[in-house]
């Protein structure tokens, strides 16, 4: 990947992002950047923003933009990032989406491909009830499906009109879903 050419990860909450985030970051020598794992630590360590966050998390809202905008900032400016990342669980609505935009500009780093893992709803339910993580309860799951809805998934039409946009079946083994990343990657 070329100097600051990031990829997005969309997708819904138990759609699998992460995990295929993790493999192509490893993969590609890149950052996975994750907010919510990083909420999640802020969260173990007791931080501010932990304190913040944790009503929000528990509940499956999303956390104030405010809290998360600084964060991504920040990390993008590090300097592993410098050579591409791969960003999970941002951007998550409109202004976030907005503000990766400018800071993208401003930085000289570009979107190279934002990926949309596709998954049906009652699949995905299934799957993060079997994961167990504090925030999936069958209702907050639900919730966060709803927010999702509302909130995220318009950004694939943002994305769509950029013509950054790829959609990959993500109810399928592991390994078919990478190795469909992988192609993607190299052509
Ligand atoms: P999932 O994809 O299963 O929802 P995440 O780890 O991406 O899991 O997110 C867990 C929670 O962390 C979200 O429900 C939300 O409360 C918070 N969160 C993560 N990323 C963001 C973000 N970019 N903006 C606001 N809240 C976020």
């Amino acid at each position: 990947m070329t100097a600051g050419r990031g990829l997005i990860f969309l997708g819904a909450p138990g759609s699998g992002k992460g995990t295929q985030a993790q493999i192509l970051a490893t993969d590609l020598q890149i950052p996975h950047i994750s907010t919510g794992d990083m909420l999640r630590q802020a969260i173990a360590d007791a931080t501010p923003l932990g304190q913040q966050a944790k009503s929000y998390m528990e509940q499956g809202e999303l956390v104030p933009d405010d809290l998360i905008l600084g964060l991504i900032q920040e990390r993008l400016g590090q300097p592993d990032a410098q050579k591409g990342w791969i960003l999970d669980g941002f951007p998550r609505n409109q202004s976030q989406a907005e503000f990766l935009d400018n800071l993208l500009t401003q930085i000289h780093h570009e979107v190279g491909w934002v990926i949309n893992l596709h998954v049906n709803d009652d699949v995905i339910v299934q799957r993060l009830l079997q994961r167990g993580r504090a925030d999936d309860q069958e209702e907050t799951i639900r919730h966060r499906l709803e927010v999702y809805r509302e909130k995220t998934a318009p950004l694939l039409a943002f994305y769509q009109a950029a013509q950054k946009l790829h959609t990959v079946n993500g109810d399928r083994s592991m390994e078919a879903i990478s190795d469909s990343l992988r192609m993607l990657l190299t052509t």
